[in-house]
C-alpha cells in the first residue's frame, strides 16, 4: 500500500477501558460515579428529533450565557468544545509552537506529549520536586508556553494560587494554560480556582471540563476561559477547521447542568466526603499517596507491586487504572466512586 509513505506517524494516547457488563465496578477514568443533575434529564426529553435536521448554533450562544451568568465572566472571555480534550487539543494548535519548547511537568497528564506530537511542538519535561510538587522557579527557563492540571493528574496534587503567581508573573511573555480539570473537587473550588486570577494576567487561560463534577463525560463538554483576544484566536482556529463541534444535545444539557449550582454542590459534597474516608482506608491497608484533592488517589501499595494488584482487581471486576512507567509503575489511580463501590474496593483490596 504505497500511498501509506504519506501518513502522519504519531503515538497516539491511551484511554482508559470503557468495558461494558453490569456487575462492574469502574474507577479507572475519574468519571463521576452520580448521574448529572435531573435538569439534564429534563433537557433532554426536551429535543425534538425534528430539531435535529437543523445545525447547532456554531457560537453555542446558549452554553456561553449559562457559563457567563454562573462564572461572571462576560461570553467573549469564554471557549467551548467537545470535552476539555478538544478545547486543549485547539489551544496546543493556536498558541504553541514557535522554535522554544513548551514546558510541563514531567509527571502530568498524559495526552501532553501526545498533542506535541501532533502538531510537531517542542517540549521540555520540568521533573517535579519532593511529594510530587512543582516548583514555579523551575519553569522560569525560555519557552513557548506552559501548561499543567490544578489538581495535577494522576497525583491529585494541588498547587496553591501564590505558585500559578509566580509563573505567571515570571513569564509574562508565553501563555500559561492551567487545565482545572478537577479543581471543583478542591474543597473550596472558588477559592482556589485559578479564575480569580483572570483580571491581572493577560497571559494565563483556565480549562475546564463538564466530565468529572458534572457527570457529563459522556456528552462530550469543556470550556476555557481567558483573555478576549486569546479566545478570539482559539475562536479563529475553530472555524477553521469544524464550525459545529457541540451538537444541540450538548449545547442544551450542557447549559441545564451548568444552571444547577445546588446539585454540582451536593454531588462534591458526597464525592469528597468519600475521598476523605479512602484515604482513612486505604492508609489503614498500608497504602501511601500524595494528598489528593481531586476526585481520584494515586495510591502506592505497601509492596509496590500495584501492577499485579491492578490484574487482581480486574479478575474481580473492579477496574482501576495502571500506568507504566518509572514515575508510575508502583502506583494505581483510583477513581472515587460512590461508598459502597469504595467498600468493594476496599474488600477485594484486604483479599
Ligand atoms: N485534563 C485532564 C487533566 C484530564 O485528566 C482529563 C480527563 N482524561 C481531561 C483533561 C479531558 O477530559 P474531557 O475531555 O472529558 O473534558
Amino acid at each position: 500500500m504505497s500511498y501509506l509513505r504519506n501518513v502522519k506517524r504519531v503515538a497516539p494516547y491511551t484511554p482508559g477501558e470503557q468495558p461494558r457488563g453490569e456487575r462492574i465496578i469502574k474507577l479507572n477514568t475519574n468519571e463521576c460515579p452520580y448521574p448529572p443533575s435531573p435538569k439534564v434529564t429534563e433537557a433532554l426529553r426536551g429535543i425534538q428529533a425534528g430539531e435535529l435536521a437543523l445545525y447547532p448554533d456554531p457560537e453555542a450562544t446558549e452554553l456561553k450565557e449559562a457559563l457567563s451568568s454562573v462564572y461572571g465572566l462576560p461570553k467573549e472571555q469564554i471557549f467551548v468544545g467537545v470535552g476539555s480534550d478538544e478545547v486543549l487539543g485547539f489551544v496546543f494548535q493556536t498558541f504553541f509552537g514557535g522554535g522554544d519548547p513548551i514546558l510541563f511537568p514531567s509527571l502530568t497528564y498524559s495526552f501532553y506529549p501526545v498533542w506535541a506530537g501532533l502538531y510537531a511542538i517542542p517540549f521540555r519535561e520540568i521533573p517535579l520536586r519532593e511529594g510530587f510538587r512543582i516548583a514555579p522557579e523551575d519553569y522560569a527557563v525560555q519557552n513557548a508556553g506552559i501548561i499543567f492540571p490544578n489538581p495535577n493528574a494522576p497525583t491529585g496534587v494541588l498547587e496553591p494560587l501564590s505558585v500559578i503567581r509566580r509563573i505567571l508573573e515570571e513569564n509574562p511573555d508565553s501563555l500559561v494554560v492551567i487545565d482545572e480539570a478537577y479543581i471543583d473537587f478542591a474543597d473550596d473550588r472558588k477559592a482556589c480556582s485559578a479564575l480569580s486570577l483572570l483580571p491581572e494576567y493577560e497571559n494565563l487561560l483556565v480549562v475546564q471540563t463538564f466530565s468529572k463534577s458534572r457527570a457529563l463525560a459522556g456528552m462530550r463538554i469543556g470550556m476555557a476561559f481567558g483573555h478576549e483576544e486569546a479566545i478570539r484566536a482559539l475562536s479563529d482556529v475553530k472555524y477553521s477547521f469544524n464550525s459545529y463541534t457541540l451538537s444541540r444535545a450538548a449545547i442544551r444539557c450542557g447549559a441545564a447542568a451548568v444552571l444547577d449550582e445546588e446539585y454540582l454542590a451536593e454531588t462534591l459534597k458526597k464525592v469528597i466526603r468519600t475521598r476523605e474516608e479512602a484515604k482513612k482506608r486505604l492508609a489503614a491497608l498500608g497504602c501511601t499517596f500524595p494528598d489528593s484533592r481531586a476526585n481520584f488517589l494515586f495510591a502506592r501499595p505497601p509492596r509496590g507491586n500495584a501492577e499485579e494488584i491492578f490484574a487482581a482487581l480486574k479478575e474481580k471486576g473492579i477496574y482501576v487504572r495502571y500506568f507504566k512507567g518509572s514515575l508510575t509503575e508502583e502506583y494505581l489511580r483510583i477513581t472515587i466512586g460512590t461508598p459502597e463501590q469504595m467498600e468493594a474496593l476496599y474488600q477485594a483490596l484486604t483479599e
